[in-house]
């Protein structure tokens, strides 16, 4: 119980930490130390930070906890996506997805975070949508993730000094902006030199559209790229398939996109997960060329990924292959990535996630 009440050592700043030291009477410096053991070497505990004193690390063990979710299983084998599954301290489940950037990409690796446990918006097309929502992750569970990915490369490998990751993409289960505030500690940390060190183009942020916290991402310092989970270029379908759309429409969600990229430059994409016959006709795709071609946007088609309970279908291959050459003839950067048969366990995005690894974000 006390636990709940002791702050986690992987949600402070370097400012934050050389705060507390300076009122212990600690050199400030030391805080960049203990920073260097936690995200350059992957220690597991406060007793592993040979360099700093016994009593400094008893004072830390006081105010600190270091505990990382511990791992439930891991799928997946060498050189393919592999799936976490994390433990919560509260004993709620979550998972992160580890995508291999492609062979030529020398290793590279780009991990998918979740935000939350569940999500409260619905979308009938999606597994993590089904459950309902439970609670949002702290910024010290999202950092969590990307440290427990790494230290479990180490494990792995024996590796004392290579990374694993080179890329974040947000878009494991929960819509990350009704999370905004612990989403934004957590990449403030994994993009900071002292911390993760991923520069804030390497880190992608899926949403499904809440168009106000668009608008105050824009407004944020850090250039991350956004993806917007499109699924339809018109309201009449988007309002079947993703409740959030009544609440930010279209015309809505778009103006916020522009907001974005008059902030940022060309950062945004969209997703757009292919539905039998829902959002797969020649017309769907003339709207989304139009949107596409407004924004000068990367679109990334997703052929629908089979869910328990859910009555919808994946297009047939000639649908898919007439929807991606037609989206190219229009001039519209497009990737799509097939079906395999090992492809199918995917639960949350895992082929999108998979084709992003292998596609614009490695560029
Ligand atoms: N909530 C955010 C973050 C990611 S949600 C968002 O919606 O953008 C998880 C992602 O998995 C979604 O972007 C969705 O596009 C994808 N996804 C969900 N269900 C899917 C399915 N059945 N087939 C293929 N992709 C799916
Ligand atoms: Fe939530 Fe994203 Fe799934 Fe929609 S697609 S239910 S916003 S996780």
């Amino acid at each position: 119980m006390e636990r709940l009440s002791v702050d986690s050592i992987f949600s402070q700043s370097l400012e934050s930490l050389q705060d507390q030291f300076a009122l212990w009477g600690e050199p400030r410096w030391r805080a960049g130390q203990l920073m260097e053991w936690i995200y350059r070497k992957f220690a597991g505990g406060f007793d592993e930070c040979s360099n700093l004193s016994k009593p400094l690390r008893a004072k830390l063990k006081e105010k600190y906890s270091f505990s990382l979710a511990p791992l439930v299983t891991v799928t997946g084998q060498e050189h393919e996506t592999r799936k976490f599954l994390w433990k919560l301290e509260d004993g709620n489940l979550v998972e992160s997805v580890l995508i291999p950037a492609g062979s030529e990409e020398g290793g590279r690796h780009t991990l998918c975070v979740s935000t939350q446990v569940g999500c409260a918006y619905g979308c009938r097309f999606c597994a993590s949508g089904r459950s309902g929502f439970v609670r949002d992750l702290t910024a010290a569970e999202i950092v969590g993730q990307f440290l427990g990915a790494e230290a479990w490369h180490r494990r792995q490998s024996g590796a004392k000094d290579d990374r694993l990751l080179s890329n974040i993409v947000v878009m494991g289960m929960g819509e990350p902006l009704s999370n905004y505030e612990n989403l934004m500690r957590a990449l403030s940390i994994i993009n900071a030199p002292w911390g993760g060190n991923l520069g804030a183009r390497k880190i992608t942020i899926s949403t499904s559209g809440l168009a106000p916290q668009i608008r105050r991402l824009a407004g944020e310092e850090p250039q991350y790229r956004l993806a917007i989970s499109l699924h339809a270029a018109e309201d009449a379908v988007r309002d079947q398939i993703m409740p959030v759309n009544r609440k930010y429409p279209l015309n809505e969600l778009l103006a916020a996109c522009e907001a974005y990229q008059r902030a940022k430059g060309r950062m945004i994409s969209f997703e757009y997960i292919l539905i039998d016959r829902l959002n797969d006709t020649p017309r769907q795709c003339d709207l989304l060329a139009g949107i596409a071609r407004r924004f000068h946007a990367h679109v990334n088609l997703i052929p629908f990924n089979k869910v328990d309970g859910c009555a919808f279908r994946c297009p047939p291959p000639d649908v898919i292959q007439g929807f991606f050459a037609h989206l190219q003839k229009r001039g519209i950067s497009v990737t799509l990535r097939q079906k395999k048969g090992g492809d199918i366990n995917a639960a949350c995005g895992q082929l999108r996630l998979r084709k992003m690894g292998e596609g614009e974000l490695s560029r």
